[in-house]
């Protein structure tokens, strides 16, 4: 890959700001000062610093959001802020998108990446992946909606669920339950309290796949996927 590419693409500015980093001697290739653009770097030998630091050439990025209410889980939009919108320069620049959709209302758990195979294998039909909810429903949570869950539900629009597992944390007029389902229609969780005559009145999601949402990151804001993680994804 050329070296102004490589500064562009991890963000050291534009190709026309990459050139006067290189014209002032800021870059290093393998400890030598590197003035030409069009050097040839092997992303997986040489070295290259900028400023004396490392500027560590990588494809993919993966970010856990905790989302907040509001925001929109698009890449962009004309009046609304995006879950894109709330990520740094930095991470942007990488043109990540949301892997899966929550509602503008919806809290929590969200990755964002720009790795489209990942992305299909957490989202496609055939990959049953489970997705966990916490929700509020307004009513009373039943065990007859728990059998109605495992046994499936019919929507709206007549489509029949797959098995769901409903776990009630606290039955009352505002009840508190977890739900894991394996699919992600339009609206699901709110969409199959509604074919058990139920509103649900807040919701987050807390786990996609193997990954846990991580309650200590702020709502609104996130942070990269560790290693451990990453390794889970694989
Ligand atoms: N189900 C919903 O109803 N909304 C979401 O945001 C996610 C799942």
């Amino acid at each position: 890959m050329r070296l102004d590419k490589l500064l562009a693409n991890m963000g050291f500015g534009s190709r026309k700001e990459v050139k006067q980093l290189l014209k002032n001697g800021a870059v290093r290739v393998n400890d030598q000062v590197a003035k030409k653009p069009n050097i040839h770097i092997d992303t997986t030998e040489d070295i290259v610093t900028c400023y004396g630091e490392p500027v560590i050439y990588r494809e993919f990025i993966y970010l856990m959001m905790n989302k907040k209410q509001g925001v929109l889980s698009a890449t962009e939009d004309l009046r609304e802020k995006t879950v894109i919108d709330l990520l740094s320069d930095e991470h942007r620049h990488f043109s990540p998108f949301p892997v899966g959709r929550l509602d503008k209302d919806t809290e929590g758990f969200l990755l964002i990446s720009n790795n489209g195979k990942l992305a299909h294998n957490l989202l496609s039909p055939r990959k049953n992946v489970p997705k966990t909810y916490y929700a509020h429903v307004a009513g009373i949570v039943t065990e007859e909606d728990i059998q109605a869950f495992s046994d499936g539900v019919t929507l709206d629009d007549g489509y029949e669920t797959k098995p769901g597992e409903l776990k009630i944390l606290k039955s009352d007029t505002v009840s508190e339950i977890e739900l894991t389902i394996t699919e992600g229609k339009f609206h699901q969780v709110k969409r199959m309290f509604e074919a058990v005559d139920k509103k649900v009145v807040y919701l987050k999601r807390l786990s996609m796949g193997p990954l846990q949402l991580d309650e200590t990151i702020p709502l609104g804001s996130y942070r990269e996927l560790t290693a451990e993680e990453l390794h889970l994804l694989e």
